[in-house]
């Protein structure tokens, strides 16, 4: 790849993968890596994978698929400007959520405490796991074998009591370093994406309402900006032009802030990456909007109590999976069956945390549903 910095990855100062495979023709390392993830079984299931809006409840609503993309298309425009890895923010961007439950932090938190007794149950370390376990498709080895930058960047975060049994991969966690650049980029690109998308798709369920949205500065200023300029628009195409404009913000500032920081910490290599500070970040006054963005977010959507009934069908149906299954593993289909006499509960989180929305939806009602087969 041309024009990196010397700080970028590189798959010369790659860490390589945990199985020795030969270079790839024609492609990067992280192209590798990218191909690979596109072309998983957990990538697929993201179509229908609940964001915030369960996926029955309208075709227009992101997914944690079109989420996904949304996220690679802000990281890699930015890793450009900043002269990164575009194949690995790519990479990250896209795998960032593939260890997800069906029905998003409901379908999380539920499962968590379902596995409470038995070590618990972290997305970030899930998304880890199916791409250095679960899928099955090489002949040479478990999982994907991704390059340790792309690994580093999927497990965005964990806590301290699973770093200790990761290895390698958990150590930063505990010595307090710092990921690549393109792993604290796709990170941060995660933020803009859903913060925009989940005003869009607030506003489209009606749900939230532009007047509301109107109190929060990072909406109202674009707004007010494209009422002078445009002072015939209305509709959703206002609304698409104002969200355009705040990702556009949003993103420029990540980029313009990010080379203060990187200027200021006079990198030479990915090492004083590692040991600088977190430097890919917004200014102050862009931080402070966003979390103001953030908390409407929370206040009037994610607690509207549409969404809150939702999440409360969700988290039953994923207790009432986990339970069952584990009193008696021989509901389980047979290949979870055999996994589930070797590591039991990991066996059900597994194949729970692996369901889309609606085959979750289907299998409670294959199990509870006596007209059902
Ligand atoms: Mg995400």
């Amino acid at each position: 790849m041309n024009n990196l910095a010397p700080y970028a990855v590189s798959s010369s100062n790659s860490r390589g993968r945990r199985i020795m495979e030969a270079s790839p023709d024609g492609r990067s390392e992280f192209q590798r890596d990218r191909d690979r993830i596109i072309h998983s079984t957990a990538f697929r299931r993201l179509e229908y994978k609940t964001q915030v809006f369960v996926n029955h409840e309208g075709d227009l609503f992101r997914t944690r698929l079109t989420h996904s993309l949304e996220v690679a298309q802000i990281s890699r425009s930015i890793a450009r400007n900043l002269f990164l890895n575009e194949d690995l923010v790519e990479a990250i961007s896209l795998a960032h959520d593939l260890g997800h439950t069906p029905f998003g932090h409901a379908g999380q938190d539920a499962l968590n405490a379902c596995m409470k007794d038995y070590g618990g149950f972290e997305h970030n370390l899930q998304s880890l796991r199916v791409v250095d376990v679960l899928e099955e498709r090489y002949a040479a080895f478990d999982g994907l074998n991704l390059c340790y930058e792309t690994r580093e960047g999927i497990l965005k975060h964990v806590t301290k009591k699973y770093a200790q049994n990761l290895g390698e991969i958990g150590k930063r966690f505990l010595t307090n370093q710092q990921p690549s650049l393109e792993a604290q980029l796709a990170n941060l690109a995660d933020e803009v994406a859903y913060n925009n998308h989940d005003v869009d798709d607030g506003l489209r369920s009606g749900l939230i309402t532009q007047a509301q949205l109107e109190d929060v500065a990072l909406f109202s200023r674009h707004l007010t900006q494209i009422k002078t300029q445009h002072p015939e628009l209305a509709g959703r195409r206002m609304i698409h032009e104002t969200v355009r404009r705040m990702i556009n913000t949003l993103a420029n500032d990540l980029t313009h802030q990010s080379i203060i920081n990187i200027k200021n910490a006079k990198l030479g290599d990915l090492a004083d990456v590692r040991a600088s500070p977190p430097l890919i970040g917004f200014s102050d006054g862009i931080k402070k909007e966003q979390q103001a963005l953030k908390k409407f977010l929370r206040e009037n959507l994610y607690t509207h109590y549409h969404v809150v009934r939702m999440s409360n069908k969700a988290k039953h149906t994923v207790e009432r999976l986990f339970n069952i299954f584990n009193s008696d593993i021989k509901l389980l289909p047979h290949k979870y069956q055999i996994k589930a006499r070797l590591e039991k509960q990991q066996a059900i989180a597994d194949y729970i945390a692996g369901m889309t929305d609606r085959f979750a939806i289907k299998e409670y009602r294959r199990i509870f549903a006596i007209e059902e087969d």
